[in-house]
């Protein structure tokens, strides 16, 4: 078990500028996520951790200790790709006794390790196999242990789910959890699923444009996002977002000129003035129908999940149109005209750069 730290790392390809002053710790233990469009970053972030990159710039430590020059194989981390990267060739046990052996240990130190890998990830049945007799779950769980029998004191995973379909990635997802709460060791994990992140992570690092735009746990991130970007990347479906102008400050709330009328946020205003042009920000869950609410839509869509159903609108002021969630009973036409309010304690508001106003109960919180 290892923390990390990581202090004003860069990483360069000839010119181009890939990952940018990336400080970050991560405690002993933590399961942390990075999570971001694809081409952010997330892969050179990893495998500049595991030793497969070289940084351009600043300082790693595992375990307290300096790992710039440490080659790959001696950072005490073992990593587990998309690919699952198996020996077609070998049963599972020698695919996961490999390292081992390569490492010298002795038959039975091997035979344990790979029994107890096996164990945890219920596949002790299929140590006869060769990886093509297996489903891609049971590839997964193969490489997975592979790993484990290294005992690591960081286990680094890119994206291991994006091979499976849908029902066994919910069923990995789980197992990723488990396997965390039994073995507590530090894990970094890659994906661009931000339900994965959501469920996941004690820790999620979110990277734009190799950058890091917020670090926080799952639950700060989706009530407090610092700015616009992780508003609109964590919560599915997406927070909406409506341009207006500030019209009023008072002691309680901002209030904000959309074209349907005028919506209270409750944030603290900092250096807002009566004018400035923002953005609000509202989860669908937060918006509801409400005659003479100040945003005016029209009906677009509707889609039915059982228990509750999407209604999809048009709006002036929101470019890609509202998702609200409404009771699946609900009846409205297509082309309906509905007025829309959003709820002021729980909706944010962003400046003309982005970044999110302080939000009154974060505030009262603190
Ligand atoms: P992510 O994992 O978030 O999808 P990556 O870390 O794979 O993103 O890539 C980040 C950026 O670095 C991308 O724009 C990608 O094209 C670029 N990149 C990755 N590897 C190389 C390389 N070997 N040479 C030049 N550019 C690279």
């Amino acid at each position: 078990m290892a923390s990390l730290s990581i202090r004003k790392l860069c990483k360069r390809y000839e010119s181009t500028e890939i990952l940018r002053d990336i400080n970050l710790e991560i405690a002993d233990g933590e399961f942390v996520v990075f999570v971001g469009p694809s081409g952010c970053g997330k892969s050179t972030l990893l495998r500049s951790i595991a030793g497969l990159e070289a940084i351009s710039g600043g300082e790693l430590t595992i375990g307290g200790k300096r790992m710039n020059e440490v080659p790959a194989a001696k950072r005490g981390i073992a990593m587990v790709f998309q690919s699952y990267a198996l020996y077609p060739h070998m049963s599972l046990y020698d695919n996961m006794a490999f390292g081992l052996k390569i490492a010298g240990k002795s038959k039975a130190e091997i035979d344990a390790a790979v029994q107890k890998a096996a164990k945890i990830l219920h596949i002790d049945h299929l140590l006869d196999r060769k990886p093509k007799q297996l489903s891609g779950g049971q590839r997964q769980r193969v490489a997975i242990g592979r790993a484990i029998t290294r005992e690591p004191s960081v286990f680094l995973f890119d994206e291991p789910l994006s091979n499976l379909d849908a029902a066994l990635r919910v069923k990995m997802r789980l197992e990723f959890a488990k396997l965390h709460a039994t073995l507590k060791t530090t894990m970094i994990y890659v994906t661009h699923d931000q339900v994965e992140a959501m469920t996941l992570a004690d820790k999620i690092v979110v990277l734009s444009g190799g950058r890091i735009e917020q670090v926080g746990s799952p639950h700060q991130l989706y009530h407090h996002p610092a700015n616009r970007f992780v508003a609109g990347f964590i919560g599915s479906p997406k927070m909406n977002f409506i341009e207006g102008t500030v019209a009023r400050i008072d002691h309680q709330y901002v209030h904000v000129a959309l074209p349907g009328g005028v919506q209270a946020v409750s944030v603290l205003p900092g250096s807002l003035k009566v004018s400035d042009t923002v953005t609000l920000g509202v989860r669908p869950e937060h918006l509801q129908i409400a005659a003479g609410g100040p945003i005016a839509a029209r009906v677009t869509a509707l889609e039915s999940l059982g228990d509750h159903a999407h209604l999809y609108a048009e709006a002036s002021g929101a470019a890609e149109g509202l998702i609200v969630r409404i009771p699946d009973d609900e009846q409205h036409s297509h082309g309906e005209a509905l007025a829309l309010v959003a709820d002021p304690e729980r909706c944010h508001l962003f400046d003309a750069e982005g970044q999110a106003l302080v939000r009154v109960k974060l505030q009262q919180a603190a």
